[in-house]
């Protein structure tokens, strides 16, 4: 092997590692973000007292805490907007998880922020018995988290957001359903939706925090687990997310 072809090998060696590297960078300040966003709320209803009286010097801390808070918020959506990768590859670690505990779980962590917008969480499940789904854990709590924390951002004060399971039989599948009744989608972004960085005007204009990155994500992982995403939406009157995954 020549001087030349040795070098180009090379290359390409740093240009998967560069790749895999900006994927993690994505990925966790997203959830970093999505955390530090959830912990917001929290701190805000402290000191908004909506969780009863505090006294003055509680209230001082408090506010140190949401202060440092924010600035995290910044320094992290910095940093996602830095990050720009094209390749992705994720590792994931497949396990056997009850998605409907999963999803409980996650949407327990929005209480605070969709009570602060007066946006209801309505999650519908006649379900028992569901089968597992063969799946890693962390990834999907990020699906859930991005198409949660989504449907409330876009959501106007005091809609529903409905979040529903449903099993089929036939295909072996579980499909969720995340639904809000917000600015929705215009047609002609409608095929963009799922692009790095992408943003619609309607969501850019109304000043809602966000990176482009969440649906990205979210596609790539659903589709490393063999399952689907779309979604139905009208602009002005709400969006709906499907996600369907593979039972065991
Ligand atoms: P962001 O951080 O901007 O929310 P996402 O990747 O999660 O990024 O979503 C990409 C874009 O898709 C959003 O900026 C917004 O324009 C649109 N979008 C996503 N979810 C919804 C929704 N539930 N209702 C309306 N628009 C949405």
């Amino acid at each position: 092997m020549d001087e030349i072809e040795k070098l180009k090998i090379e290359n390409e060696e740093l240009k998967k590692m560069n790749a895999v590297k900006s994927d993690l960078i994505s990925i966790s300040a997203h959830q970093l973000r999505t955390s530090l966003s959830a912990l917001k709320w929290i701190l805000r209803m402290f000191i908004d007292k909506d969780l009863g009286k505090i006294t003055s010097e509680q209230e001082g801390f408090m506010q140190k805490a949401l202060d440092s808070n924010e600035r995290m918020i910044v320094l992290v959506n910095d940093l996602l907007t830095l990050n720009h990768a094209e390749n992705t590859v994720i590792k994931f670690n497949f396990k056997e998880v009850n998605i409907l505990e999963l999803l409980e779980q996650t949407l327990f962590e929005f209480y605070g922020e969709s009570h602060k917008k007066e946006v209801e969480l309505i999650f519908l499940k006649d379900y028992k018995d569901l089968p597992k789904v063969k799946c890693d854990e962390e990834m999907i709590r990020v699906v859930f988290q991005n198409l949660i924390e989504n449907a409330i951002k876009y959501s106007n004060i005091k809609d529903k957001v409905v979040i529903s399971l449903k099993y089929s039989e036939v295909n072996k599948e579980i499909e969720i359903s995340i639904h809000d009744s917000g600015i929705g989608i215009k047609e002609e972004d409608k095929s963009k939706i799922f692009e790095k960085f992408f943003r619609a005007e309607n969501a850019k204009t109304k000043d809602y925090i966000g990176s482009g990155l969440g649906l990205f994500t979210t596609k790539h992982i659903i589709e490393n687990h063999k399952g689907k995403i779309w979604f139905v939406s009208d602009q002005d009157n709400g969006t709906t997310f499907f996600v369907s995954l593979p039972t065991i």
